[in-house]
Order: structure tokens, then C-alpha cells, then sequence
């Protein structure tokens, strides 16, 4: 365990959501797959949630949140029908996923349940159309051995996938149900991990279990992780939708940052004398500041009526700007919770002003009537006089939270392992039976028979990996890691290659070209294949590999062909070869004349670099030895 964080008191647990690679939805028959381009139809519906769904919710809020949003949601119908749409019972549970996740959780060494039950839980942001999401728990009490520590599986779940937002117009939010009713294996461990690092190591082990069952889907969004992380004295903080496995530890690292530095502005406020009681909801009406204000967001809004209110933050000056971890400020944290709760574009305040086109005079009118002394902050908004006047009452209320610490909510993760305010936290999820779809029985000789037929366990495969491909420990554990182990086996099988150039590509190669921005994941399979034919049969060399990839990531619909002829890759025939061998020879005559023999390494060196991927070594040798004893007698 890292005393860095044990001294902290970090405690995280994971939830890994993993797509299953089954041939229809989980309660329809629709082929799981998601499309581009235009929808084929549309349709709206408005998000009314009830008081009795939404629980423990904080109901108040939600309802103001959702008052007056519509939902537009986008289909096709080769991965919709009426059951997506709300319009029909959903069908039997899909039992080939059922079976995954029954195989999946005997690797984990859980307990099956007897009876698997859907459930109804609520969802309130309209990524179901039916407003809740179907669940069943499959297993519970499972583990799994990290570096001799067992971390406990509290259980596994089989889900349906919600619909996948495609963005937002003021009050429409538009979703794709194309993704909605994927099947989904939830895994969730025990709040057990204390360190970033065992969090990943953990996600990973988990992430190959999956993928050892050799049917999960793939590929970006396939895979995406919840994180609750807490730190002593902090709160519990559940983030959502880490995307990669290899973010995790980012994702903690940086929370439990942002935990220890609101505690250290707690502190600060305490040392700076701030009482509950100085942060009042006195919100002043400052539209006639900026009458003739160069601010352009403000500008607008006062064209379009809307006032500009304000409010003092006693004590709060140069807070707002303290950085909380890696591109988190409070400043973010206050903007975040003011766009939830008040609707609004975002917050200005005195931390980050000068600025936006508010003047230095301006912010010493706004000062005086504000009664603003060194030590204060105020923010203000212009908006809405209603969105203006909630915005600033969930500002206040949290800088009020900011004197007792960090306050419980959920975040979302952002893809470069920071995260932002995305609700309260809700209360325990309620769950009511669906009494649409009818239980199924896990009988104790379906288990024997399942337990007969389970895959081979991560360390099996690997030690397999190893011994079968000839591949160092390294690159066995990468290419298990990666998602392209099933490709590579059947690519290994099929060419002639060496199967360590191949698993070269799929880790390290395609590693490298991701941290240049380089979009490996739009590369298909059969752009692979074709790869790796081609090298097998001498029509290119494995030294294109990079150039070959960077160009197929932005050409999804080419053949590797139009790569190779687009990056002038073809192998150079013999006499090409020998041509160019020629004229490095002519070109280096003196050079040749006084090094003799010793002469050969560095011309090899010019002439690979010359014909760099378009040319076997072994023949560029063999004919520049010849040549070079002709030049030499
Ligand atoms: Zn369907």
C-alpha cells in the first residue's frame, strides 16, 4: 500500500461497465450495433419524472432541473424497434448474455444467485426512454487476487445499456437509442482499494477477465468505469464514465488532490475567520455596471433583458482561483453547480478579473456597491432573473459547504483524467421488480455444466501466449491487455509473420500512435488482415507499420493497397534495388577507396535509410557485398 495514501485515507471502489459481444439486445432482438450518419426517424418526448420514482433523489431540485426539457430522440431501424422506443413489453432476457455473465462471475469465484429477478432502477436524465433502467444482479461475493491481495467483489450484474447523448440545444437534449438495450456486465468491487495504483491494476484484472471470456464487444465506449473515491475527513465522490482503463488511477489520483485541497481551504476560511452566517443570499442587481460594458457574454444578455446579478463571498478572495488538482479550481466548482441548478452559461467572479472585457472601473463600481473589502469574492451572472437567482443560491450554499469540507456529489470524468460537478449525489437507487420479463432459474446442474466448459483463466492464457507464440513475458501481458488479443491469435494462425511483429503492433506501435493523436481505434480488423497479408507475402515491409496505420486511422473506407500506394510503400524490385545500390556506390567512391571492406556498414546504413520499408535487409546485403568486392578489385 502507498503511505502516501494510507496516510489520507484513500478508499476507492470500482464499477466496470463492459459491453457483451451477444447477437441481439437484451430484451429485443435488435442487432446491437450503432450507426453514422443521419437518423432514419425521430421522436420527442418530455421528461416528466414522479415523485414516488424519483425516491431519495433530491426531488426538489430535479424537478426544477427538468422543468421544461424534452428529450429528441435519433433511431434507425436496424438497431431500434418498439421495445427501444417504449412502445412494447420488453421480450425474455437475451440468454446468451445471461450466460456470459454467469461464466464471468464463476471466474471471479462468486456466488450465483438462484433466481435471476429484473429490476427497475430510475434514471432522471432521459438516457431511457422508458425513464428507468432494466438490471438484474446475477452474482454476488466474488474475488480477485491483486499481487497476493484479494479484493473483494461485492457483485455482478447484467444491464441494459441507456442511450448515448448527442448533444444538447437549450432545453432539448438529444439521445441515440441505437446503444440503448446493449447488453452490459456490471462489476462492482468493495470499497477496498487504497492506492491509484492498485485501483488500475485492479481494472485491469478485472477488464482481462472479461475479455477472457472471449465475448465482450470492443472498441471505444465499449468499456467505461465508475470510481468512488474518498479520502479521510473528505466525502464519498462517485465519478462516472471513465472511458479507459489506464485513467483510473489518474481519475483517483487527481480526486483525492482536489478532496485534500478543498480541506485546505476549509482550513483557510477557518483561519480567515468566515462564519456560515457571513455568506448570506444577498444577490444585487448590477445590470446598470455594465450599460456600455466591452463584455460580450453580459452585453447580449442585457440586450435580451436579462439582468446581472451579483453576490459577496466574505473571505473568498483568491480562493476561487486556488488550482484543486490538475485544471480544477473552486472557481469550476461554483460554475458547475450554477449550470445545474440555475441553467445558466456560467459564472463570472473577481478571482479571474480583470477579464472577458470587464473593465478595471467597473469592477471598482461593482466593488463599492457589493461592499467588497481585500478578502471577499463576488461572483455574478447575468442571465435570467429566475435562472440568475437560483445559479447564485447554489453558489452560496456551496461556499457555505466549503467551511465544513467536500460535499458528497457526482462527478463526471473528463478524458484527460480531471473531472467536473454533474448532480448531487442521489440517495440509494430504488429498484422495483419489472414485471414484464419473467425470472430465470440458475439451476445447481447448469452451474456443473458451466463450470465444466469456463474459459482459460488470465494467467493460464498467458502462460499459453507465452509458450505458444514464443512471446517474452512483456508482450504476452500487453497483448492480453490489449483488445486485440482474439485478432492477433487468428492473425498468428493465418501468416506468416512473426507473432512478436505482430503483437509489437497491436501494444507498443499503436501506443505510440495514440500519444500522437493518431485515431488507431478508427482502423478496422479487416484493414489489419490486409496489413499483415501483405507484409506476410513480401508486398510491403513490417518497417511501414506506423505510416500504414496513421494513414488507414483517416482513411476508414481504403484498402491497406490504397495506403501503400498513396505512401509510396510497394517493395522496390531487384533491379530498383540494385540501381540504387549503383549509384550510393558512384556517389561514395572516395569514401569506399579509403575504408576498403570496412566500408560496408555505413553504406548499408545510407541505403536502408534511403529504402526505408520498401526493402528486405537480407537482400540489400547480399547485393551490396557483391557489388561493393567489384568496386574494391
Ligand atoms: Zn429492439
Amino acid at each position: 500500500m502507498s503511505s502516501k495514501y494510507s496516510k489520507i485515507g484513500l478508499k476507492a471502489g470500482l464499477e466496470i461497465h463492459q459491453q457483451l459481444d451477444t447477437r441481439e439486445k437484451l430484451f429485443c432482438s435488435c442487432e446491437p450495433k450503432l450507426f453514422k450518419g443521419e437518423p432514419e426517424f425521430t421522436f420527442v418526448r418530455r421528461l416528466r419524472p414522479t415523485q414516488s420514482e424519483l425516491g431519495q433523489v433530491d426531488s426538489a431540485a430535479l424537478f426544477e432541473f427538468h422543468k421544461g426539457t424534452r428529450i429528441l430522440y435519433e433511431a434507425n431501424n436496424e438497431s431500434v424497434c418498439l421495445v427501444e422506443m417504449d412502445e412494447e413489453p420488453p421480450h425474455d432476457l437475451n440468454r446468451e448474455a445471461v450466460e456470459i455473465c454467469l461464466i464471468a462471475s464463476l471466474m471471479i469465484k462468486a456466488k450465483l444467485v438462484d433466481e435471476i429477478h429484473v429490476m427497475r432502477k430510475t434514471v432522471i436524465d432521459g438516457s431511457n426512454t422508458t425513464g428507468f433502467q432494466r438490471t438484474c444482479v446475477v452474482a454476488l461475493n466474488g474475488e480477485i487476487d491483486i499481487k497476493g491481495k484479494k479484493v473483494a467483489i461485492q457483485q455482478v450484474s447484467l444491464e441494459e445499456d441507456a442511450a448515448r447523448k448527442t448533444g444538447k440545444d437549450g432545453q432539448l437534449i438529444r439521445y441515440r437509442i441505437d446503444r440503448l438495450g446493449i447488453p452490459l456486465i456490471e462489476v462492482t468491487t468493495a470499497p477496498v482499494i487504497y492506492s491509484p495504483e492498485e485501483a488500475k491494476e485492479t481494472a485491469f484484472a478485472i477488464g482481462r477477465i472479461l475479455r477472457a471470456t472471449r465475448m465482450v464487444r470492443r472498441g471505444l465506449g465499449t468499456i467505461r468505469q465508475d470510481v468512488n473515491v474518498s479520502i479521510r475527513d473528505g466525502a464519498l465522490i462517485e465519478i462516472k464514465g471513465v472511458q479507459e482503463l489506464e485513467l483510473v488511477s489518474k481519475v483517483i489520483e487527481n480526486e483525492a488532490q482536489r478532496q485534500l485541497s478543498l480541506l485546505e481551504i476549509r482550513d483557510e476560511l477557518k483561519k480567515r475567520g468566515v462564519k456560515e452566517a457571513d455568506i448570506t443570499e444577498d444577490f444585487v442587481d448590477i445590470t446598470h455596471i455594465f450599460k456600455q460594458t466591452k463584455c460580450k457574454v453580459i452585453a447580449k444578455a442585457i440586450k435580451q433583458n436579462k439582468p446581472v446579478l451579483a453576490v459577496r463571498l466574505s473571505g473568498f478572495a483568491g480562493l476561487l482561483k486556488k488550482q484543486l488538482a490538475l485544471g480544477m479550481r473552486l472557481g469550476a466548482e461554483l460554475a458547475g453547480i450554477a449550470r445545474f441548478w440555475g441553467r445558466v452559461g456560467g459564472i463570472f467572479h473577481t478571482d479571474e478579473m480583470p477579464a472577458y472585457g470587464v473593465t478595471a472601473e467597473e469592477l471598482n463600481q461593482l466593488g463599492r456597491l457589493l461592499k467588497k473589502d481585500s478578502m471577499d469574492a463576488v461572483v455574478f451572472v447575468a442571465d435570467k432573473l429566475e435562472n440568475a437567482t437560483d445559479a447564485l443560491k447554489a453558489v452560496t450554499e456551496r461556499a457555505r459547504v466549503a467551511l465544513k469540507g467536500v460535499p458528497e456529489e457526482t462527478r463526471a470524468a473528463n478524458p484527460d483524467g480531471t473531472t467536473k460537478y454533474m448532480r448531487p449525489r442521489p440517495g440509494a437507487a430504488r429498484m422495483y421488480p419489472e414485471t414484464d420479463v419473467p425470472p430465470i432459474q440458475v439451476t445447481k446442474a447448469y452451474i456443473d455444466e458451466l463450470s465444466t466448459r469456463l474459459p482459460e483463466l488470465p494467467e493460464q492464457l498467458m502462460k499459453r501466449l507465452m509458450k505458444d507464440y514464443k512471446l517474452n513475458r512483456k508482450l504476452a501481458k500487453q497483448i492480453l491487455d490489449s483488445e486485440y488479443l482474439e485478432l492477433f491469435e487468428s492473425l498468428a494462425g493465418e501468416t506468416k509473420i512473426s507473432p512478436t511483429v505482430i503483437v509489437v503492433a497491436f501494444t507498443e506501435t499503436l501506443k505510440a500512435l495514440r500519444r500522437e493523436g493518431i485515431n488507431v481505434k478508427a482502423v478496422t480488423d479487416g484493414q489489419f488482415r490486409e496489413m499483415f497479408r501483405l507484409i506476410g507475402s513480401g508486398k510491403t515491409a513490417k518497417e511501414s507499420i506506423p505510416e500504414i496505420l496513421t494513414w488507414l486511422a483517416s482513411h476508414e473506407e481504403a484498402t491497406v493497397k490504397d495506403a501503400l500506394k498513396s505512401l509510396g510503400l510497394g517493395m522496390i524490385s531487384r533491379k530498383e534495388l540494385e540501381e540504387l545500390v549503383d549509384d550510393v556506390i558512384e556517389k561514395n567512391s572516395e569514401f569506399i577507396e579509403a575504408r576498403g571492406k570496412g566500408a560496408f556498414g555505413p553504406l548499408m546504413g545510407i541505403i536502408m535509410k534511403k529504402a526505408r520499408g520498401r526493402v528486405k535487409a537480407k537482400l540489400v546485403k547480399e547485393i551490396l557485398k557483391s557489388k561493393l568486392d567489384d568496386a574494391i578489385s
